[in-house]
């Protein structure tokens, strides 16, 4: 079975729960780490810099897309977002899958250059669902739950594009599901040329 890392592109929705399903998987694997964005949006609390994002100022954002450093970005509400090429270069060359936890426009450029990495997207089980859980988080006003209901709607149409749809309706079985996906990729034919030779001892 192939032991080189792979990447793997999960975006979701918000409210799917893409945070919570990548937190525990990631609790169930050392094979796998996150690859930590940056941004320019200012850190909520509890998150810490490194860990979750690394928080930059503007100016170093520009100047890191000047010197090659980020992968892909984009401008989500009004701050810059982007996956640094270290972050996953990182992970990679320790022979570790690189998690990448981007929206749909970013999701497609990384496809573009690494025509190899898996697309993942997760669903809601329904959009009443949906809306309940958006309103049980209890944080936002009736226009931003609609809002965010309309923008869902939308990106829901993005899933075409990806390679595999995974449904959050229970947590742990979305759990499991990204862990089979992730094992699958790593048994795909095209991973092992190698294997069948190798079993009968021809180099
Ligand atoms: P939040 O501010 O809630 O952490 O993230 C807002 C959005 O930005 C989410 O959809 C998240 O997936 C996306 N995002 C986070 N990091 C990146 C990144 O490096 N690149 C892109 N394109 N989107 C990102």
């Amino acid at each position: 079975m192939s032991d080189k890392g792979l990447l793997f592109v999960v975006s979701a929705p918000a409210g799917c729960g893409k945070d919570t399903i990548l937190e525990l998987m990631l609790r169930k694997t050392d094979s796998a780490g996150y690859s930590v964005s940056a941004t320019t949006r200012a850190p909520r609390e509890g998150e810490i810099d490194g860990v979750h994002y690394r928080f930059l100022t503007r100016e170093r954002f520009e100047e890191m897309i000047k010197e090659g450093a980020v992968l892909e970005y984009t401008e989500y509400c009004g701050n810059y977002y982007g996956t640094l090429r270290e972050s996953v270069d990182s992970l990679l060359s320790q022979g570790k899958d690189a998690i990448l936890k981007i929206e749909i426009e970013g999701a497609m450029n990384i496809k573009k250059q690494f025509p190899d990495c898996c697309l993942v997207f997760i669903l809601p089980p329904s959009m009443a669902e949906l809306e309940r859980r958006l309103r049980n988080r209890g944080t936002e006003t009736e226009d931003k739950i609609k809002e965010r209901l309309a923008q869902a709607r939308n990106e829901l149409e993005a899933a075409d594009n990806y390679d595999y749809l995974i449904v959050n309706g229970e947590l742990d079985k979305a759990v499991d599901d990204i862990i089979a996906v992730m094992r699958a990729e790593k048994l795909r034919r095209g991973r092992n040329a190698e294997l069948v030779k190798e079993i009968k001892g021809e180099d």
